[in-house]
């Protein structure tokens, strides 16, 4: 079998599609315009190029984006004042602090001082308890995205059996929630799981949030079974060239597409719907914030 390539990139493009149609919506019946906050601490080149490329999705679907770009050596109370400042402002419904923070700022501090409502990241204790109640939460953008990709295949999730690889706070234990509380028998699994790749050859659906270049390959896959590569690893190229590298999943691609009935692609699979995802939680908490009617399709 030679699986179906579920592409994230066409994918995000029309979840960022239906994310500019509200927008437009909000601006010509209501005059509101959501808006999206975005705070850099510090010059670290790949979170600059992540905020970057934030910004620029966010005006690009018609929403305000504010990005405030702060010293390397900002207090954290300054850091905590500024949060403070965008939970006020009415124009701002969403407020991403971009992670890592510099060593001397509290991350957990921090992320508890966004108003959950304004989490779009979905980082807030208060979301997080929501999430793992099954309750209305901001939800984190990457294992977002992987759902809405796992519906749109699947239809209902109902009854599968789906093995998370992974149990960080941001991917792997959201994941889990989602997919429970979309109804499917769910194994959470993680670098002490005993004969995994015999659990993940159970498995309907498998998520893979490793952070472990090629990690699982077709022997770890049941004929037929849904394949979602959360990983993003760079690896030597040397094909390429001396020096150069190429990114590759946790999956091995190569010998997964063979086996698996459908898989996401590193890159262009599930990297693409982080950021879509991202402008889709801003609508809705501008939604919510306004007491008008969430975007279909587009929360979990
Ligand atoms: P973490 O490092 O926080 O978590 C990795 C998890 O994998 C841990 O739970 C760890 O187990 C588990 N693990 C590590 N080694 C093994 C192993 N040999 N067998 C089984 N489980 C193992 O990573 P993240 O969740 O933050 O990210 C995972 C991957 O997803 C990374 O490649 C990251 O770059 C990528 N990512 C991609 C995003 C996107 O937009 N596409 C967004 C976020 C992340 P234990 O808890 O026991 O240590």
């Amino acid at each position: 079998m030679t699986a179906k390539i579920i592409d994230g990139k066409e994918f995000a493009a029309s979840v960022r599609g239906k994310v500019a149609e509200h927008v437009a919506g909000l601006k010509a019946d209501h005059d509101i315009t959501p808006g999206l906050a975005v705070v850099l601490v510090g010059e670290d080149p790949a979170s600059a190029v992540y905020v970057r490329n934030k910004g620029k999705s966010t005006l690009e679907v018609g929403m305000n984006s504010y990005e405030h770009k702060l010293d390397k050596d900002t207090s954290q109370e300054d850091l905590l004042a500024l949060i403070d400042q965008l939970n006020k402002d009415p124009k701002v419904h969403g407020i991403l602090c971009q992670l890592p923070l510099p060593d001397h700022i509290d991350e957990p501090a921090i992320t508890s001082a966004i108003l959950p409502e304004k989490d779009v990241d979905g980082f807030h204790i208060s979301n997080v308890g929501l999430l793992g109640m099954g309750l209305k939460s901001m939800v984190p953008c990457t294992p977002l995205g992987c759902l809405m990709m796992l519906r749109d295949h699947h239809g209902s999730l109902s009854g599968l059996n789906a093995v998370v690889v992974g149990r960080s706070n941001i991917v792997g234990k959201p994941m889990a929630n989602l997919l429970l509380t979309d109804s499917c028998t769910v194994t959470i699994a993680h670098s002490r799981t005993k004969e995994i790749e015999a659990l993940c050859r159970r498995a309907d659906i498998v998520v893979a949030a490793v952070g472990r270049p090629e990690m699982i390959n077709a022997d770890w896959i049941a004929e037929g079974a849904t394949v979602i590569d959360v990983g993003i690893n760079r690896i030597p190229a040397p094909e390429k060239g001396e020096g150069k590298t190429r990114l590759v999943g946790d999956v091995d691609f190569a010998s997964a597409k063979e086996k698996a009935g459908a898989i996401t692609p590193v890159p262009g699979g599930v990297g693409p719907m982080t950021i879509a995802c991202l402008l889709a939680n801003t609508v809705t908490a501008c939604c919510r914030a306004n007491g008008l009617a969430e975007p279909e399709g587009l929360t979990a």
